[in-house]
């Protein structure tokens, strides 16, 4: 079976290296982009390793990445982020945010008798017992809660954080999918990690893996332009080539699925899916020549929804000896904004928000400045895990094509989706093909074996 994967992102490679260990699997996996990662690259500056997009492991023992370690054989070092350097500033305020029990009881966020009530949740959700799954939204349990504005606001925020989205948006999250995340990760030993050296880590043995496997090849800088069918194949254009495959593996942002299958026979079936919305955020990358100032891991303005991560406290192979890496991240406004200059205004003004986060913090970090990266709009995960986006699943009814990315359906967010959607596709691939086989050989069987008198 010749498979085609288009996309070189966490997903698509996942969805590969899985691929490629099952012998009678040939494939090509196409990437647009000179380089393999999607959102997950990672490049070098000036002795600094920047993301494109940050490498934090959320719940790490209970997370997708360590059942491929396992199934994989791959081979990482993490770290983890140091719970009572993460801080959250409201008001004039700073306090421990309430990652786990010590940093609740610490928290100046919630009176006693609020904690009392959080950690009474707390443990509702580890049991599975909490009555927020049966919720349409987190919104809609707050507002029948009961509970007071700072509970009500720490959740928000909590959602927040761990879903890269903006505290608007986190009343909309499913009750379920709050239910079901937290479950997972109150439950977890290690809740926030890094991978050090960053995902280049993953995604290079991922690569190795796939290469590794002569059946199967990278055509790198061939984006695919279209795809038809045509005698039981699917035929993948790009600028070099038109290839024809068995089956095909999508592992790219919804979005883009949408637009490459436009004007198929098979547009249809993606009609719920378009309209989408993506969490987007400003970040603001600078390496330092040397530490100016460490006094947290992660420090969230409540005040003014963006965060600083001090990235290069938990990971320091990703600075030259003595350097620092912060990582600035502001959620952007879902709300239109007319206007080129509006628009604009609206950048610096979250841009000077960010330099003030900075400058409160981190003084002097203008002058220690070697490295600078600021992206106005980069897209964390494809489609909101919020009520009235639809996740793509693996398969769609009547279509022939298996799915996966950070859009999909899968466990967890953000990346966790990318891998775990990854392997679910190449997992329902592998059991057709599977089938497929034993439909082949029971055929066989019955023609060899000896008829009946
Ligand atoms: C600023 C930022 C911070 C983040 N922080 C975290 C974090 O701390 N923890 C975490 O878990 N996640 C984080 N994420 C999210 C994480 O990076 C993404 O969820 C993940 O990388 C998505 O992977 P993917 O494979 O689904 O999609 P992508 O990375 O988008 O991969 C899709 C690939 O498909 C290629 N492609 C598209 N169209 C075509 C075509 N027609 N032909 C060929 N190739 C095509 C693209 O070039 C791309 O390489 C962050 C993201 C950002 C932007």
């Amino acid at each position: 079976m010749k498979v085609a994967v288009i996309g070189g992102g966490l997903a698509g490679l996942t969805a590969a290296a899985y691929l490629s260990e099952q012998p009678g699997v040939q494939g090509v996996l196409f990437e647009r982009s000179p380089q393999l990662g999607g959102r997950a690259f990672t490049y070098e500056k000036a002795g600094f390793t920047l993301n494109y997009g940050a490498h934090a492991i959320y719940g790490l023992d209970r997370h997708t990445l360590t059942v491929m370690e396992n199934e994989l054989h791959l081979s990482f070092s993490s770290k983890q982020v140091d719970k009572r350097k993460v801080m959250y500033e409201k008001g004039e305020q700073l306090t421990p945010a309430p990652l786990d029990f010590v940093n609740l009881m610490k928290t100046d966020i919630l009176t006693m008798r609020q904690k009392v009530r959080f950690v009474a949740e707390i443990t509702a959700i580890i049991a599975n017992i909490h009555q927020i799954k049966h919720y349409e939204t987190l919104g809609h349990y707050l507002a029948e809660s009961g509970a007071d504005e700072d509970v009500k606001e720490l959740w928000e925020h909590l959602v927040c954080s761990n879903f890269f989205i903006t505290p608007e948006d986190a009343r909309k999250v499913p009750g379920a999918v709050i239910s079901a995340y937290y479950h997972n990760l109150f439950l977890s030993q290690r809740p926030v990690n890094y991978i050090l050296g960053s995902w280049a880590v993953i995604t290079n043995q991922l690569r190795d893996k796939i290469v590794y496997n002569e059946h199967w090849s990278f055509a790198m800088q061939e984006g695919v332009d279209s795809i038809r069918y045509e005698h039981g194949k699917y035929l993948l254009k790009t600028k070099a080539r038109e290839e024809a495959f068995d089956r095909v593996v999508f592992a790219m942002p919804v979005q883009q699925v949408i637009k490459l299958l436009r004007g198929t026979p098979w547009e249809p079936f993606l009609e719920p899916y378009e309209q989408n919305t993506a969490t987007e955020v400003m970040v603001y990358d600078i390496g330092l020549h040397h530490v100016v100032a460490r006094p947290f891991s992660y420090i969230s303005d409540m005040n003014h929804k963006l965060f600083i991560s001090d990235v290069s406290a938990t990971d320091h192979t990703l600075v030259p000896e003595g350097g620092q890496l912060l990582q600035g991240i502001a959620y952007l406004s879902d709300e239109p904004i007319d206007g080129d200059e509006d628009r604009k205004a609206y950048l610096n003004e979250r841009t000077a928000q960010m330099e003030d986060l900075f400058d409160r913090h981190y003084p002097g970090w203008r002058e220690a400045v070697a490295v600078k990266r600021v992206s106005k709009k980069a897209m964390v995960q494809s489609v909101k895990n919020i009520a009235g986006n639809r996740l793509l699943p693996s398969r769609i009814e009547s279509m022939p094509f298996y799915f996966c990315g950070d859009g999909c359906e899968g466990k967890g967010e953000l990346a966790e989706r990318a891998f775990s959607s990854g392997r679910r596709a190449a997992q329902l691939l592998l059991a057709e093909l599977k089938k497929q086989q034993t439909a082949v050989h029971s055929v066989a069987d019955a023609g060899s074996s000896p008829k009946r008198p």
